[in-house]
């Protein structure tokens, strides 16, 4: 018998990358019961699921997988159609090719209906405002809305927690240090827009991203 309620459980939006493992490591702390739920959605490498089913089967976390295969049809992406190449810099007055309009709308949706189905009350993503890309539904006004939206269609309490909201990728490293996860997060997690875990290729946005967040947050750690 489980002997925990909605509130001090949590689903987390959990992709197997950097960011989204380090709010698994942030909710494990943060909650007694844990779960997690993953998207496939036509991503390029379906590595990055297989990767985040052993990181979940490895921390002993409920592992949920959510088909959304309409995703990628509707709105093609560098993410999901592979004959477009991937531009992660942000043309003028508008949004990179890896941007998936309504992505964490329907994420957060569908999250809230697999947690109301486990009993979980508390909703964890690893969106942020500090982050790069500028994309509108990582902003923390769009979470909120969602927030309450999510409440309003279910009758329900839901708590979203974005514990990255306002972190760049070096505090991104800096959290997963506190929380004792550095190597792990390190070494384990898919950022590679390529789907090569750790380091990845190195010159992928991501990749570059993801190098330049860490060698900043190396020089922090030394000053
Ligand atoms: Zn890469």
């Amino acid at each position: 018998m489980m002997n925990t309620n909605a509130s001090d459980s949590a689903l987390v939006l959990f992709s197997g990358g950097q960011d989204s493992t380090t709010c698994l490591f942030w909710a494990m702390r943060a909650f007694s019961r844990v779960e997690a739920v993953c998207f496939l959605y036509g991503q390029r490498h379906a590595c990055e699921t297989d990767t985040a089913r052993s990181i979940a089967a490895e921390l002993n976390v409920p592992f949920h997988l959510v088909e959304v295969p309409v995703l990628g049809s509707l709105a093609p992406s560098s993410l999901t159609d592979t004959s477009i190449s991937m531009d992660a810099s942000q043309p003028p007055g508008g949004y990179p090719n890896t941007f998936v309009p309504g992505r964490n709308m329907l994420f957060l949706t569908l999250a809230a209906i697999q947690a109301r189905t486990l009993g979980i009350r508390n909703l964890v993503t690893g969106v942020s405002q500090a982050d790069y890309s500028g994309y509108p539904d990582c902003r923390d006004t769009f979470i909120r809305s969602a927030n309450v939206s999510l409440n309003l269609a279910m009758d329900e309490h839901f708590v979203i927690h974005t514990p990255l909201m306002w972190r760049d990728k070096a505090a991104v490293w800096q959290l997963a240090d506190e929380l004792g996860r550095f190597d792990y997060v390190r070494e384990r997690t898919i950022t590679c827009y390529k789907g090569i875990p750790a380091e990845g290729c190195g010159s992928c946005p991501s990749c570059i991203l993801r190098r330049k967040g860490l060698e900043e947050y190396h020089q922090i750690k030394q000053s």
